[in-house]
């Protein structure tokens, strides 16, 4: 869903119509939108969606463990960013950045032992 820009960011809500407002519903500091989202709430300089996603497929190929473990990681991060703003915006509560960090480690190391 990520990689196709099918979640229902606030931004891509906005464009089909549905009148919601358009701020991050984790930081509320810039439109929420998928490259936001994922990658510019970090305190490092990123690029948008198209070109991490480019710079991961191609530091990522084959077979090696170590670039397995990293695959699982990026997804990782991308399912735990979608969740903790859901939880932030169903919920109210904050996922602080140590709760992201473990939960994506949480699901390395259970997709590597399965
Ligand atoms: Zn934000």
């Amino acid at each position: 869903m990520a990689v196709l820009d099918r979640l229902p960011t606030r931004s891509r809500l906005n464009s089909f119509g549905v009148a919601i407002e358009g701020e991050c519903g984790l930081c509320s500091r810039d439109s929420e939108t998928r490259s936001h989202l994922f990658f510019r709430q970090m305190n490092r300089p990123v690029m948008d969606w198209d070109n991490e996603l480019d710079w991961a497929c191609q530091r990522l190929k084959g077979k090696p463990l170590s670039s397995w473990i990293l695959k699982l990681a990026w997804n990782g991060y991308i399912v735990v960013i979608w969740k903790a703003r859901k939880q932030r915006l169903f919920t109210g509560r904050m996922v602080t950045v140590s709760e992201i960090v473990d939960r994506a480690k949480e699901i390395v190391k259970l997709n590597l032992w399965v």
